[in-house]
């Protein structure tokens, strides 16, 4: 019998990831074993508990929040894409080296194609600035978008990531300001939710949904939400009032799993079974 496939996934905290149970779910039904275990490691202690699990041989693992652009530095070598977006999601190990990838980008691209949203000359406004956020603009620029905007409530913050990305995007990419935004919701197709602020766990989510002017959007964009806790967002309930299309966050977060779990596995993701076990 072979060795079990040893996977994890380093966060702070970690508690409630969903992906033991959606990448456990798809093994069993494809009868690999596999274990994936959550790893509970403050932001200080992540060089030596990855350094440790290296050691071990692990086979691949995730990171989450705080965890995505601190661990570039701790492996063999970066993918060109997750380099270009700052951010690394997913490891594996391939010929004892370990290889940091980010799932992120095709991960968005692919829930929204699943929902049927256009994205070849898209206009997109993207919200939020942070490593969700350049995951979006590099997805969306090589599905074919024609301009990306990028809104910031710390300019500064846009500034960079035009800066970074710029020759990495192959659509025309400018920063605003969030507080001066309204004119390029008129023409969007698609409206991207990057920011953690309609997290549950902000008490000020409704209040940053009534902030942004989806009212202006016109009456055939989409909006996508990246958080999926809760799963109808403050700005998907919105732009669910105004009668647009909604995404919500769950989509990406599995694609971008499935995506990872082909890598880990060489197996096509049973998609359905994913599904499943995100939704219990
Ligand atoms: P970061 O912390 O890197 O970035 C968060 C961004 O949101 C920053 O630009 C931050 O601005 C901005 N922001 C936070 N609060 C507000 C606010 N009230 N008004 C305006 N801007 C705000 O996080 P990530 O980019 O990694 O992730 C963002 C969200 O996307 C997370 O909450 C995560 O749950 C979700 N996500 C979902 C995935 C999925 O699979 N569905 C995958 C990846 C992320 P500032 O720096 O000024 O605070």
């Amino acid at each position: 019998m072979s060795d079990p496939v040893r996977l994890g996934i380093f966060g702070w905290p970690v508690a409630h990831s969903k992906s033991p149970q959606m990448h456990e779910s798809a093994a069993r039904a494809l009868g690999i074993e596999l274990q994936y275990e959550r790893f509970e490691v403050a932001p200080g202690d992540l060089a030596a508990a990855v350094r440790h699990k290296h050691q071990a041989g692990i086979d691949g693992y995730n990171l989450t929040v705080p965890h995505k652009e601190a661990i570039m530095a701790l492996v063999d070598d970066v993918a060109p894409e997750a380099r270009a977006i700052g951010a690394v999601n997913t490891v594996v190990r391939a010929d004892e080296r370990y290889v940091g990838h980010n799932t992120d980008a095709l991960g968005l691209v692919r829930s929204l194609e699943e929902a049927g949203v256009q994205l070849n000359d898209a206009r997109v406004v993207v919200v939020g600035a942070g490593g969700a956020a350049r995951a979006a603009v590099v997805g969306l620029s090589n599905a074919g978008a024609n301009e990306v905007t990028v809104l910031s409530r710390r300019p500064e913050q846009g500034e960079a990531l035009i800066k970074a990305l710029g020759s990495h995007a192959d659509c025309a990419l400018e920063a605003a300001p969030l507080s001066e935004a309204s004119w390029c919701f008129e023409t969007a197709t698609l409206f991207v939710q990057a920011t953690s602020a309609t997290l549950e766990s902000n008490p000020r989510a409704f209040e940053f949904a009534a902030s942004l002017p989806i009212d202006a959007l016109p009456a055939d964009a989409a909006v996508v939400d990246m958080v999926y806790k809760p799963l109808r967002t403050a700005v998907l309930a919105r732009a669910e009032e105004f009668g647009l299309t909604i995404v919500d966050g769950l989509g990406m977060l599995l694609h971008q799993g499935a995506l990872a779990f082909e890598m880990w596995t060489g197996f096509e993701p049973p998609l359905d079974v994913m599904r499943s076990a995100l939704n219990d």
